[in-house]
């Protein structure tokens, strides 16, 4: 006789197997047909009325209110007092993962949508799922609509929501169709049930969603811009009508609601594109101006510092209606004023075809949402003249170039190309008198050269030359934890002054032990000054120097060469520096110089700029700079950092900006955010 001794550890395992099987939603679970009918119609609805009461409703006011200066002092209360840096959740790297909230907020809102109330029904969960799917479609497209019809709300901050939402509509697809796959299976319907026009018609629109899922990564998308933008668009139209076609009771009013936003779209776009001829000039290798007639805008800029969209008018009939049919414009910030008969654009040269005297679509102006700026009326002005912070001179309230801007100082970072954003916006509040600092951060000197095509009034602009050479996309910024800052008040102190008296060798391994840690901004050196005839010849600085591979001067990798010999006098004499040997090696015009261009390198500098090498690092000196008070380093830390000040009022009253590449707006979001300054970021990659 053999007995079997089971083991306790096997039996509660499939104990908890067999409780977790009468929990699971199973297709075995019997339904009444017309009410699992009734629970999907009053659910995917209900999806569809709470996505949009968020969109158009939550966020606007949730934007509003953070406007209040008590909206602002409570979000700063939570974001810097409760949830500070010493938090746990602060230091989690999920917290600062904006993709993170966005995809698990979406997720809940439509995974509850999908099974809330479902009884254990599996057939009921499938067919929810492809009609939640079908419900976000209209908030998707609204999402991308352009500009936003939503009040404060930039268009291009929808876009992260508009592509996590798209992702799981394309799970939901995914789930929908490998279920009802299995449901047929069971039954042994498959074959037949498959062969049904309306379900392929279903798995013809899987297939497009897959490949808008696939396409949207940023890789992709880095990759190969266009084609990811023709899979976009015309697989946007296919599902829309196949949708139609496939959905079992039919849709016709979220079909109808799709075509809607879609037409109104293309009608929209068609009714402020204008066509005009451009006029193109070369500054530099990598910086191209784009100038036209401020009449052949269609919607005249109002706020400085909008965008256009543009394209170029094709010569052949069949790329002219190709283009018309997928109508991929690119978009460039006006870097000219709102009141400059000529509209300019400031173009990293890269695949966008440049030609002088050629034929552009123009669409817009795109204004931008700078909410602490609006254009007022001439009733409003009169309130504004009591506001004592402002400067009251008649020729100023009556110029056209008077804002009423509700902030005292207004701290920019740019990277590349993005000067364009910042170079109107510096000269528009410098004239409105508010206090403002731009920081450029520009790959090449080459690029200095822009400034002579621009009036002055650059009080306040620092350049930093960082030599960097992969793509402009790549350009980053850091800023020092604070915390950090505090155990190592002496390096702070070292680093100040004294730096630039270092041999280079001396220097490399000074800066290299204490990047991170130190405020390198100061050290680095001031070339540029006061006068208006400034002049700096560069002619020997890049000379010198050569680096032994790329990564030498890859500066995001936080190697940051140091670009200044010791060559004490800076002010006119030249300059030696380790910059990479030849720049000019990829400028491959595709016109003429522009005849202002010297070949010998001497770069004018206006008055106001100062011109730095290397990469700036965002610290508590800017904060200090934002906060309008000197900090001081004593043992117990950093007073800027105190929490026993209530800073919150006057930070309410400073914006810091960044635009440009995806690293240094996010870099700078990430320092104000745990700051406490109010941000705004547009991001030049998509
Ligand atoms: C609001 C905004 C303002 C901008 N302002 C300027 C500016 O003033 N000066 C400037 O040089 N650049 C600006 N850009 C970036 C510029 O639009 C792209 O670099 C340009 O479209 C690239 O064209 P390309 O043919 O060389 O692109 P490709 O070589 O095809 O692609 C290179 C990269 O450019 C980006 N890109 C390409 N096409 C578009 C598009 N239609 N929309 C958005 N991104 C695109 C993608 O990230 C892509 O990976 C701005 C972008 C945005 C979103």
């Amino acid at each position: 006789m053999s007995t079997t001794t089971q083991n306790p550890t096997d039996g509660s395992i499939s104990k908890f197997l067999r409780w977790l099987g009468s929990k699971l939603p199973s297709f075995d679970e019997q339904a009444d047909k017309e009410q699992r009918l009734a629970l999907t119609a009053k659910y995917t609805n209900s999806c569809l009325v709470i996505t949009m009461c968020i969109i158009c409703v939550l966020l606007p006011l949730w934007t509003t209110l953070s406007l209040t200066g008590r909206g602002f002092q409570i979000s700063h209360r939570i974001k810097h007092h409760i949830l500070g840096r010493n938090s746990f959740l602060h230091k989690s790297k999920l917290y600062h993962n904006k993709s993170f909230k966005i995809c698990l907020f979406w997720f809940i809102i439509t995974a509850v949508c999908s099974t809330y109330d479902a009884k254990r029904d599996l057939l009921q969960i499938t067919k929810r799922m492809g009609r939640v799917a079908v419900a976000m479609m209209p908030p998707l497209l609204f999402l991308s609509l352009r500009p936003s019809p939503l009040p404060r709300v930039l268009y291009l901050s929808l876009l992260p929501i508009h592509k996590w939402i798209s992702r799981i509509v394309v799970l939901g697809s995914l789930l929908h169709t490998v279920f009802y796959i299995i449901y047929m299976h069971k039954r042994n319907v498959l074959w037949t049930k498959i062969k049904k026009l309306p379900n392929i018609y279903g798995i013809v629109a899987l297939i497009l969603f897959c490949l808008i899922g696939i396409s949207s990564i940023r890789k992709f998308r880095r990759w190969n811009f266009k084609l990811f933008y023709g899979i976009h668009y015309i697989s946007t139209w296919l599902t829309v009508i196949l949708l139609y076609l496939h959905a079992r009771p039919g849709i016709p009013y979220y079909t109808a609601l799709n075509c809607f936003i879609l037409i109104c779209q293309i009608a929209y776009r068609l009714c402020i594109t204008n066509i005009t001829t451009a006029s193109i000039i070369n500054v530099s290798p990598s910086l191209t101006l784009f100038e036209f007639p401020l009449d052949d805008i269609a919607l005249k800029p109002i706020l400085p510092s909008g965008h256009v969209r543009i394209q170029i008018v094709e010569n052949n009939f069949l790329k002219r209606w190709f283009h018309k049919l997928i109508p991929l414009q690119h978009p460039y910030t006006i870097s000219s004023l709102p009141t400059d008969d000529t509209v300019k654009l400031i173009i990293r040269n890269g695949n966008f075809p440049l030609k002088s005297n050629s034929k552009y679509y123009i669409t817009g102006a795109y204004e931008p949402v700078l909410n602490f700026m609006k254009k007022t009326k001439n009733s409003e002005t009169e309130s504004i003249i009591r506001d004592p912070f402002r400067i009251n001179s008649s020729q100023l309230l009556h110029s056209p170039l008077y804002y009423a801007i509700n902030a005292r100082r207004v701290f920019i970072i740019v990277g590349g190309s993005a000067i364009s954003f910042g170079l109107p916006l510096l000269r528009i509040l410098n004239f409105n008198g508010v206090n403002v600092r731009l920081i450029w951060v520009s790959r090449d000197f080459h690029d200095l050269k822009l400034l002579n095509y621009f009036k002055n009034n650059f009080e306040g602009m620092e350049i930093y030359i960082t030599g960097f050479k992969g793509n402009e996309q790549d350009i980053q910024i850091d800023y020092i934890d604070y915390e950090h800052q505090r155990n190592n008040e002496l390096c702070a102190v070292n680093n100040t002054e004294n730096s630039y008296l270092l041999t280079e060798h001396e220097r490399t391994s000074h800066e290299n032990r204490h990047f991170h840690k130190c405020n390198t901004t100061n050290n680095l050196t001031n070339l540029a000054g006061i006068d208006n005839s400034d002049e700096i010849d560069f002619t020997g600085m890049f000379a010198t120097h050569k680096p032994k591979s790329k990564s030498d001067i890859n500066l995001s990798n936080n190697a940051r060469q140091p670009l200044i010999n010791i060559n004490t006098n800076f002010f006119r004499d030249p300059v030696t520096l380790g910059f990479p040997q030849n720049d000019s090696e990829n400028f491959h015009p595709n016109e003429q110089l522009d005849e202002n261009q010297d070949v010998d390198m001497n770069l004018k500098i206006p008055s106001g700029v100062k011109v730095f090498f290397g990469r700036p690092i965002l610290d508590d000196k800017d904060y200090e700079w934002c906060l309008q008070r000197e900090c001081s380093l004593d043992s117990e830390g950093n007073v800027c950092f105190d929490r026993s000040i209530n800073d919150a009022e006057e930070l309410s009253n400073v914006w810091v900006l960044a635009a440009g590449p995806d690293g240094l707006v996010e870099g700078t979001r990430r320092w104000a955010t745990d700051v406490g300054l109010r941000f705004h970021g547009e991001n030049y990659a998509i």
